[in-house]
């Protein structure tokens, strides 16, 4: 079955992520746990949790259908060793929050060296990162983010996510999140059902499907191989639909969030729709 959604707010509480999700007749969804622009949050309250909880099973969103996003400040593979720490530390407590709220992924974006440390040694600060999680909290999954590759960010080759993944302990709590645009800026086309079966089998042989545990469905404003991060609204990007015609029929999505960042919110409702229908 493919799950569907949006990254949705949670202002006024976490709670309100799984019903504004119901709204758009997603069946997944995604959101932040915090505030995701800032580095420290007030605990998780404990009734905010059992509320979060109650609405996720009242509207059937299992915990494999959830994907909660860290705060866009952390960068695991920070070159100096406060930051690195600041960040690692900041991580930890968005894993636990995740563990409050019962879920099992936490999707994150991987790193950026900022031109201060060569990409090797950024990657193993990276899957480090992960490693020292791991050691503080259980269950929670790690899923790193494919970028676009803006800037001196990490994560654009699916080689640095296999590289992360190498170094990282215990392989079962580490996976993938691919997002479409990221994808495509990143130089991968997706543009035809010949370009989508020849990127995602690119991915299948450098990363491995059995990584992959969720997608960001977004269509992209810039070019392929642009390296700059602009979401658009499926089909009125340059990625065009019939990439997200080919995840919808493809059984190598079934079970994972999908979730939509696509710019315009008012539109998500009748988004979710029509990739139903492609399911179908
Ligand atoms: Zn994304
Ligand atoms: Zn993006």
């Amino acid at each position: 079955m493919k799950l569907i959604g949006a990254h949705v707010s949670a202002a006024g509480g976490v709670f309100n992520a799984p019903l504004n999700a119901q709204k758009l007749g997603a069946n997944a969804f995604a959101l932040f746990t915090k505030n995701q622009r800032q580095w420290v949050a007030k605990p998780l309250e404990e009734e905010a949790i059992t509320a979060f909880k109650h609405y996720c099973e009242v509207h059937g969103f299992e915990p494999e259908a959830i994907l909660p996003h860290d705060s866009y400040l952390i960068n695991l593979g920070h070159p100096e060793a406060a930051a690195l720490e600041k960040s690692r530390h900041a991580f930890v407590d968005e894993m636990e929050r995740c563990q409050q709220l019962g879920l099992h992924l936490l999707n994150f974006h991987p790193g950026s060296h900022l031109k201060k440390i060569d990409e090797k040694d950024c990657l193993s600060r990276i899957a480090e990162s992960i490693n020292l999680a791991h050691q503080l909290v259980p269950n929670v999954v790690a899923v790193i983010e494919n970028t676009a590759g803006q800037g001196s960010n990490l994560g654009w080759r699916f080689e640095h996510l296999a590289a992360i993944i190498a170094e990282v302990e215990d392989k079962s709590r580490v996976g993938v999140c691919l997002d479409t645009a990221h994808t495509f800026a990143a130089g991968y086309d997706l543009r035809t059902k010949d370009a989508c079966e020849q990127t995602f089998a690119a991915f299948g042989e450098v990363v491995g499907f059995q990584y992959l545990r969720g997608m960001h469905l977004n269509d992209s404003k810039t070019g392929l191989g642009s390296r700059v991060d602009r979401h658009q609204c499926l089909g009125d990007g340059e990625i065009g639909i019939a990439c997200f015609e080919y995840i919808m029929r493809d059984a190598r999505f079934d079970g994972i969030p999908l979730i939509l960042e696509t710019i315009d919110d008012t539109r998500w409702a009748e988004e979710i729709a029509m990739l139903r229908q492609f399911a179908a």
